[in-house]
């Protein structure tokens, strides 16, 4: 049996479209400008005076091309301004179809009356010991669930900080899935023991990691499969290359705000054409790759699995990405 048939027995490559959907705001630090009301349309709704281009715009295109999108929500906020909205994101994209799961940006604990635990000195879950990740992590999942979200089965950490106490964590908490491992950021944010090596789902103490996709676009340099750091020439050929190496997931990194030019309070249009593309893409070949989520048992988790080959770039696509960015720097201006 190939390594990725799902208990079903689907062949196909499972691919894991990731949405971190988190809001940002400090109390205070807009002159009056800008509320948190504006700044949830902003992060969330992703609201431009030329249209909205947040989650509830990416999860129609996604619906429309019958893909299914996995939605990794921020609660911690919920602890400053309130459990109003949160409720609202999740009620968005549970009706919606999709699956919530759980994100954690610990930056919002400086901000919480009497947080759980001691705000550390950096952006990292990864900071804390045992005991306060896991009362984090079990918080996090209090105001996601009270919000309206089933327990979650998944996690991802906010700037991928996580590390093995992380995992640890999260199993005591039965909560079996996590995301956080981007080979890119090792060493530096992500400090999964042994994660240089993981290319594929694997079983650490008793979490399952299951790695964001990357590849090697030049000699000696992974790129990460975000959308807003790939062409698309390079996410089609990895998507292919992994279906050739038989990969049994691909799990690619966006953002609610992902399809923003947010300084420029726009539609990143190079982004959105990448978003556009990639859903035509998968839906113009459903017999090779087929969307999942964490709702779902992950394919590839046997034991016996051998492990799989790198994915390798093409020059052209990357050449292809960087002279599209140059333009679009002129054209959208
Ligand atoms: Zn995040």
């Amino acid at each position: 049996m190939s390594p990725r048939g799902d208990s079903a027995g689907d062949e196909r490559l499972a691919v894991y479209y990731t949405v971190d959907t988190e809001v940002w705001w400090a109390r205070g630090s807009h002159d009056g400008r800008s509320g948190f009301a504006d700044e949830f349309r902003r992060w969330f709704h992703g609201a431009t005076p030329r249209g909205d281009y947040g989650v509830p715009f990416q999860m129609r295109l996604l619906s429309e091309h019958g893909l299914k999108g996995v939605f990794f929500v921020e609660p911690l906020f919920a602890a400053v301004v309130g459990s109003d909205p949160l409720e609202e994101m999740v009620e968005c994209i549970l009706e919606a179809g999709h699956d919530v799961q759980l994100h954690a940006h610990v930056e919002w604990l400086r901000h919480i009356d009497h947080p759980v635990a001691v705000p550390g000195t950096g952006p990292h879950i990864r900071s804390f010991g045992l005991a306060d990740q896991k009362r984090l992590l079990g918080e996090a999942t209090r105001l996601l669930t009270e919000a309206g979200a089933p327990h979650p089965t998944a996690f991802r950490a906010g700037n991928f900080g996580a590390d093995d106490t992380t995992l640890a964590a999260l199993a005591q908490l039965d909560i079996g899935v996590d995301s956080s491992l981007d080979r890119c950021y090792l060493d530096d944010d992500c400090r999964i023991s042994g994660g240089a090596a993981i290319r594929q789902p694997r079983t650490i103490g008793e979490t399952l990691e299951v790695p964001v996709s990357a590849f090697v676009d030049y000699p000696g340099h992974l790129r990460p499969v975000h959308l807003n750091a790939c062409g698309f020439g390079e996410v089609r050929h990895a998507l292919q290359e992994a279906d050739r190496l038989n990969h049994p997931t691909f799990v690619m990194v966006s953002h609610s705000f992902e399809l923003l030019n947010v300084r420029q309070d726009r539609p990143d249009r190079v982004v959105l054409g990448r978003f556009e593309k990639l859903c035509r893409f998968l839906a113009d070949h459903e017999d090779r790759f087929r969307t999942a989520d964490f709702r779902e048992p992950v394919p590839g988790t046997e034991s016996s699995s051998p492990d799989v080959d790198e994915i390798v770039g093409q020059w052209r696509h990357t050449t292809a990405r960087v002279a599209g960015q140059a333009w679009s720097r002129v054209a959208y201006r």
